[in-house]
């Protein structure tokens, strides 16, 4: 039971929280002594009754001085070496700090944060990110971590997104003692400066006099400070990500460390929302690795069966999102004309791949930019050709249309694609020779049914797994505006503004059999917000953003999830879900 931590918005592994100590610290933040009290390693102690008595607690009230973080004393050991004894648990009224040994955690003791024994040691990143991943799987979600005399500006953006809660300015302090100056680019021997490139206070009273410790203290701290606030903003805005890519170029260390970030898949995939509210970029090599993308590819392939049609147009994507709403897509509409019921659409992307026509408006597919050059490189082409292979013998068609042009058209027909390639382009021949193949390839076709019903259901089928568009629109539906109905005029769902899909209580109920995207609560009818102690159980699969059912005795409803489905179940504190409809049972 976590009493004085609560998590209150994430941006993947990153959190924004808030420590309640007698001043509330919002975290990610920098904690010093002041915040804590700490007795220190259990060999400092004469004898093991002192160790025994010596407690952060005042004996009178029992509560720790001033409801500071009271941090248990520990017994120390080198990083990979077990410590030779345990110490006893206490029990603490108030927030409780418990130190642990990275890579030997039995059952960690009950605590509000973590204290990473031996983090600042940590030169590996291997070490590091299996350190923060193998704390993190045996300490509740919703408990802080705390890695000591880590931190540095370079590598504080790494440090929040892999989910240090907490840091300290140690490392920066200790290091002006042999002269180095820190800044967000790395850092080096202040001497080496021929001009600083600093102007805060402390750089002015170092310009003149070099040998000023405390002024070169001053200026790190304030380093780690700004770069700190600057993170705080990216969760906020929900930006960590492009932050970290463009923050790991530093130095080769840390791009080698978001490279084997990104192989813990498992560990990113379970902390990635569902949306984000900003543009995904795609600017970097690793932008190919981000969950969003790859599971985009991977819920295209396997939640997603495309209409069933027999000629297949391949088409290129557009800067501008939705891909319809652009210059080019409008053109190929055009060229398409009344044809559009006769085949299906398929836009070639990087870093997606795949976007079938029908989830042009979904996340991210609505909301990424990637820089253009018409150049595509050997891993942009092998992930295409991946994709495509796997689509194609899942999704059959008798003939297959491809308008690409460049570099792309390349990759599909060295691929060995079997397709009529018309060279694509916007310009009227262009159009003319697109419009020529489809008018040929449409001879004697089968007409394909409501565009609009069809995205629908391959918008249900890639939030709620597949099959779930045949519940939803089973029977006979209606279109009306961005709704879609029961024959009787009963809502069913809506598409959002940010293309995913919101249920109404009918909807929901026609879901409910699939039993996924639930969460089932205990006997009571929540209003507003669903805490995450009134939740007994929820599907594992749900990420933050995802429209879940609600389940109780007494209620059922529809909201939408703050947390992750395991975290809803682990967690004590904080809210796990947005309610939107509830009904009373
Ligand atoms: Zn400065």
């Amino acid at each position: 039971m976590t009493r004085y931590f609560e998590v209150l918005r994430r941006d993947g592994p990153a959190r924004q929280g808030k420590l309640m100590l007698d001043v509330p610290i919002s975290t990610p933040a920098i904690i010093s002594e002041k915040d804590y009290s700490f007795p220190g390693s259990a060999y400092d102690f004469g004898s093991m009754e002192e160790v025994l008595a010596s407690s952060p607690i005042s004996e009178k009230t029992k509560k720790p001085a001033a409801e500071k973080l009271a941090i248990l004393p520990y017994v120390p050991s080198a990083l990979h070496v077990e410590p030779p004894f345990d110490l006893p648990d206490h029990e603490i009224e108030g927030p409780k700090g418990f130190v642990l040994h990275p890579f030997y955690i039995e059952k960690p003791k009950k605590a509000d944060v973590y204290v990473m024994a031996g983090a600042g040691s940590i030169r590996n990143p291997r070490d590091l990110i299996s350190a923060v991943i193998g704390v993190r799987a045996k300490i509740p979600s919703d408990t802080a971590l705390y890695a000591p005399a880590l931190a540095t500006p370079a590598n504080l953006a790494f440090l929040i997104y892999l989910g240090i809660d907490l840091i300290d300015a140690t490392r920066v302090i200790a290091d002006t003692y042999f002269g180095r100056y820190h800044t967000r680019d790395g850092v080096k021997a202040l001497a080496d400066f021929d001009e600083l490139p600093c102007r805060c206070q402390h750089c002015q009273r170092l310009a003149v006099e070099s040998e000023n410790t405390q002024a070169l203290v001053g200026h790190n701290v304030q380093k780690l400070e700004e770069e700190l606030a600057l993170l705080r903003e990216m969760v906020r805005k929900e930006t960590i990500r492009e932050y970290v890519e463009r923050q790991v170029r530093v130095t080769p260390e840390l791009t080698a460390a978001l490279r084997l970030l990104d192989q813990e898949h498992k560990y990113l995939e379970a902390r990635a929302p569902q949306y984000r509210r900003s543009i995904l970029y795609a600017n970097t090599a690793e932008s190919l690795c981000r969950v969003e993308v790859t599971r985009f590819a991977h819920r295209v392939l396997e939640r997603y069966s495309a209409p069933k049609s027999d000629v297949l147009l391949l088409l290129p994507c557009s800067a501008r999102k939705p891909y319809s709403k652009s210059r080019s897509h409008r053109f190929f509409a055009l060229a398409i004309g009344s044809h559009r019921r006769y085949l299906h659409e398929l836009i070639l992307t990087s870093p997606l791949a795949l976007v079938p026509r029908e989830l042009e408006e979904v996340y991210p597919a609505a909301n990424y930019d990637v820089p253009v050059i018409g150049h595509w490189d050997l891993e942009e082409r092998a992930w295409l050709c991946r994709c495509l292979d796997a689509y194609l013998k899942k999704n059959k068609y008798t003939k297959i249309i491809a308008h690409l042009e460049g570099e792309l058209e390349q990759t599909v027909k060295e691929h060995g694609i079997d397709a009529a390639f018309t060279g694509g382009g916007t310009n009227e021949t262009a159009l003319s020779r697109l419009s020529e193949a489809i008018q040929d390839a449409c001879q004697g076709t089968m007409r394909l049914g409501d565009k609009r019903v069809a995205q629908y259901k391959a918008v249900a089928d890639y939030y709620f797994g597949s099959g779930a568009g045949d519940l939803l629109l089973a029977g006979k539906v209606k279109v009306k505006g961005r709704e879609i109905q029961e024959e009787n005029g009963k809502a069913l769902a809506m598409m959002t503004p940010n293309g995913s899909i919101a249920l109404s209580l009918t909807g929901a109920r026609r879901l409910e059999p699939m039993e996924k995207y639930i969460v089932t609560i205990g006997d009571f009818l929540p209003k507003g917000s669903l805490l995450a102690p009134g939740v007994t159980d929820a599907d594992e699969q749900i990420r933050p953003g995802d429209e879940v059912i609600i389940r109780g005795e007494k209620a059922f409803g529809i909201g939408r999830a703050k947390m992750s489905g395991w975290e809803m179940v682990e967690s004590t504190r904080g809210v796990a879900v947005e309610l939107k409809h509830i009904q009373e049972i």
